[in-house]
């Protein structure tokens, strides 16, 4: 790849932050979108697209669990719950090391790239070695995130976890977390590596994840915060056994004790954010804080619904996430979102506005609400990396269809397969589909599940 070229596309329409455009030329150097005309004639250099998306932020992922999707869907003895899901998730996590990671990662990457996604947000809270021991390298699980990123060619907000406690009120961690459990001394000295590793990798950012309440106290939250110099993103609300353990600890629900207890603004990503009271809902809203939103997993895990259409009257923005990645789609994350709130509210289009269209809405808002969550300007706009999808102007549920009518085709009639093309910082990585490393990825992914399942 080389960093310094200059190229050109022609598009023969396109999704701008202002709307649909027709011919548009964009002009890409070193990886960013430098120029846009709409009306442009095309040049003889310019490579001719068709129908250009921006592409989309994957605001919340747990990549390593892409590895053990689909093997939490056997009943077990007792009623299950998202609390017996996570005791398969923890036996799985006890046999990784970093090169699975890596493995797994880049499965995972190539997936979200080949639908839609251009960027992720990897909440990372596996640190340290198989006996709960840091690595002689302490950052060894997250350069291997960072190897994963760089192979697929995904833009990564790199978000590692701070995680201290099982449980409210400083709660001594268990066994099955001995790999994720820092304290804040050698989290921040983590965090000067991490700023080290991420150097070299093109429009990469660093965040913080504390990873919830029951994880950190509130003195350790404290200082997270003030360490922090990029987003802060925190799983909350959202099972109701957390909200009545944080009543219980506090007196407070989780997302009412958060914003009364922190500094919330536009950095703070709330990651599902379930169960919330209308106040909360409102209050959460004005603080400007993203909701993080990851319907699939939502769905798997039975943690709730987000209450979606109050939150955006009262003005509040969120992106999507594909958080386990029992399921990698964006464009299945954004028509569950619909379909969650249309069932919950037995009615149709809930999230668009009067007259709207509610895939366009949906699409627009996933992009505005997982840049701000991420960190990262997305959208075709001069200054943002050159990310963006193209769709297959032949797909049957595209035919005839203009402007907004195109995201509503492909959210809720076509889905991945209308995706074509994707392109990082200017150059395809997918192509009819199939991002460019898939084979080789792929090898190596089987060998490792081979490996960690026998
Ligand atoms: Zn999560």
């Amino acid at each position: 790849m080389n960093a310094n070229a200059r190229s050109s596309f022609h598009l023969a329409k396109a999704l701008l932050p202002d709307g649909w455009a027709d011919h548009v030329r964009m002009t890409v150097a070193d990886g960013l979108i430098a120029e846009i005309e709409t009306d442009a004639t095309p040049q003889a250099d310019d490579a001719r697209l068709g129908i250009v998306l921006p592409g989309l932020p994957n605001l919340h992922s747990h990549a390593f669990q892409r590895g053990m999707a689909g093997l939490a869907e056997r009943r077990g003895s007792s009623d299950d719950s998202f609390w017996t899901w996570r005791e398969t998730m923890y036996h799985f996590v006890d046999r990784l090391t970093p090169d699975h990671l890596q493995a797994i990662a880049a499965l995972a990457y190539i997936e979200m790239l080949e639908s839609g996604f251009t960027r992720v947000g990897e909440f990372h809270y596996l640190h340290h070695d198989r006996d709960g021991r840091p690595f002689a390298d302490p950052a060894a699980m997250s350069a291997a995130i960072v190897a994963a990123a760089q192979d697929s060619g995904i833009a990564l907000t790199h978000l590692p976890v701070f995680y201290a406690h099982a449980g409210f009120g400083g709660l001594p961690p268990g066994e099955g977390q001995r790999r994720f459990i820092h304290d804040i001394d050698d989290f921040a000295t983590l965090l000067d590596r991490l700023r080290a590793l991420l150097a070299p990798l093109p429009d990469a950012v660093l965040g913080v994840a504390p990873h919830s309440l029951r994880a950190v106290t509130p003195e350790e939250l404290g200082k997270l915060v003030s360490i922090a110099d990029g987003p802060i993103h925190i799983h909350v609300a959202e099972q109701v056994k957390e909200v009545e353990d944080c009543i219980a600890w506090s007196g407070a629900r989780p997302v009412e004790w958060l914003l009364g207890a922190m500094p919330i603004d536009r950095r703070w990503c709330f990651v599902h954010a379930t169960h919330m009271t209308q106040t909360e809902t409102q209050a959460m809203a004005a603080s400007g804080a993203v909701a993080g939103l990851c319907p699939i997993t939502e769905a798997n895990l039975g943690d709730g619904l987000f209450p979606t259409e109050p939150f955006l009257t009262a003005g509040g923005a969120y992106g999507i996430g594909s958080d386990s990645n029992i399921l990698i789609d964006a464009t299945e994350e954004l028509r569950l979102l619909e379909y969650g709130q249309r069932l919950g509210a037995r009615g149709r289009n809930i999230l668009a506005p009067a007259g709207g269209s509610t895939g366009g809405t949906l699409y627009r808002d996933a992009v505005r609400g997982g840049a701000q969550a991420l960190g990262a300007p997305a959208g075709l706009a001069v200054g943002a990396s050159a990310d963006f999808l193209t769709l297959d102007d032949d797909h049957p549920s595209l035919v005839g269809r203009k402007g907004d009518a195109l995201l509503d085709g492909l959210i809720f009639a076509a889905g991945r397969p209308a995706i074509d093309g994707v392109w990082r910082r200017g150059h395809r990585l997918v192509e009819k589909g199939r991002h460019a490393h898939r084979d080789r990825i792929v090898a190596r992914y089987r060998r490792t599940l081979t490996e960690i399942l026998a």
